[in-house]
């Protein structure tokens, strides 16, 4: 037992292998020409973005990344990254000289956007490559796709220092058995790219609308580029998508060590606010992850995790830093041991799905939600 590092109390293990073979199996699915963006938002969903993107940068059909923030897609660029980075969010002014400097493109869909870029790019005596939002039914940022959107396509091609490179639309509910929704969406998105051909005479160079789910379940939508966020990392839009279509690995593993193991008798409680007792004598292990690493509160009196490929359920309330889970059933169970709080142990596994249910918590916000204190540990199955 090496306990050598700060990554002995808890470690999230990545495996880039994983990262590859699910991009790969990705784009095995999408169709002839389009290109990928790979969504490493909010650190790569807590993954770590920018040795995500060094995994990626040498794949020919990975065209870019894209980021929510401009600090994060700074980042990115900083890191080393050569390929184009897109902003999903709204890119606020004062960051608009540094776009340009960056090589980043900015989500447009605001008339004082395109104004300001202007004048941003010609201070700086770079062009600014923008992609415009649509929204086709998300009714969150971008134009809508009617004569005022038209309207405000037909300025953006007309800004000076302003390239308009792409134009996309994000689905709300690609992720659901039912496809109406997102066929209408699809339907509204193409209609109005052809108005924009037809009427502006321009014909936008990179559409894009697939997310994760659309990927799977929307061959027809693949267009020019597609943005594959949660299945990069190896997890599921929702439990409604096909997952035989796109075979996936899961990228991270949560993974501790036992820090004391001791014997009570029956009739000793548990944790703040004593909600579990011993119902017999018992053997509780402490691990050293609390609700300040990420690992849900919720999952007090709810969860387990993995010991010797076996289940140690979570007795009483999970700390800021420490849970005690029961390990009577576990004799072997020794101080220092590793233990799996999410991942695979033996024969079992435990899937961020998984905890996402048990908390009542999405598989997105639980590995996003992996706090900093816990070290990014790259490995390649
Ligand atoms: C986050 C995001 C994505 C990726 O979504 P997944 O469901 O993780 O694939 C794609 N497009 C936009 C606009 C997003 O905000």
């Amino acid at each position: 037992m090496f306990m050598t590092d700060a990554s002995t109390r808890v470690r999230a293990e990545i495996d880039l292998g994983a990262i590859l073979y699910n991009m790969e199996s990705m784009h095995a699915h999408i169709s002839g020409h389009a290109g990928m963006i790979a969504v490493i938002k909010a650190n790569g969903y807590g993954h770590g973005a920018a040795r995500i993107a060094a995994e990626l940068e040498s794949l020919p059909y990975v065209w870019g990344y894209a980021a929510a923030t401009f600090e994060e897609a700074k980042e990115i660029r900083q890191a080393g990254s050569e390929k184009p980075i897109l902003i999903l969010g709204h890119c606020f002014p004062y960051c608009y000289k540094e776009l340009a400097d960056y090589a980043i493109r900015p989500a447009v869909f605001r008339r004082d956007s395109l104004q300001q870029l202007s004048e941003a790019a010609i201070s700086e005596g770079h062009r600014i490559r923008i992609h415009i939002a649509v929204d086709t039914g998300m009714t969150r940022i971008g134009i809508r796709p009617d004569d005022e959107g038209l309207s405000f396509v037909k300025a953006a091609l007309e800004t000076p220092g302003v390239i308009v490179e792409g134009i996309f639309t994000h689905f709300a509910r690609a992720d659901e058995w039912d496809r109406e929704a997102t066929g209408t969406q699809i339907r509204l998105f193409k209609d109005f790219c052809e108005r924009i051909r037809e009427e502006l005479g321009y014909d936008v160079p990179l559409k894009h609308c697939s997310n994760s789910a659309g990927i799977i379940e929307y061959p027809e939508a693949n267009m020019d580029l597609v943005r594959a966020g949660i299945t990069l990392y190896g997890l599921w839009p929702s439990g409604e998508v096909h997952k035989q279509i796109v075979p996936l690995r899961p990228v991270m593993s949560l993974k501790s060590h036992i820090v004391y193991i001791k014997d009570v008798p029956a009739g000793v409680r548990v944790s703040y606010g004593g909600t579990y007792e011993t119902k017999s004598p018992a053997r509780i292990a402490t691990i050293p992850v609390g609700y300040a690493d990420g690992y849900p509160r919720s999952l007090s009196g709810k969860g387990y995790i993995l010991i010797h490929g076996k289940k140690a359920p979570i007795l009483g309330r999970v700390c800021m830093d420490q849970f005690m889970v029961d390990v009577t059933h576990i004799p072997e169970a020794a101080e220092d041991d590793e233990v799996v709080l999410m991942g695979s142990c033996g024969e079992q596994a435990i899937t961020a799905e998984e905890l996402g249910d048990l908390s009542g918590r999405f598989n997105y916000e639980l590995v996003c939600d992996i706090s900093e204190r816990v070290p990014r540990i790259y490995i390649r199955n």
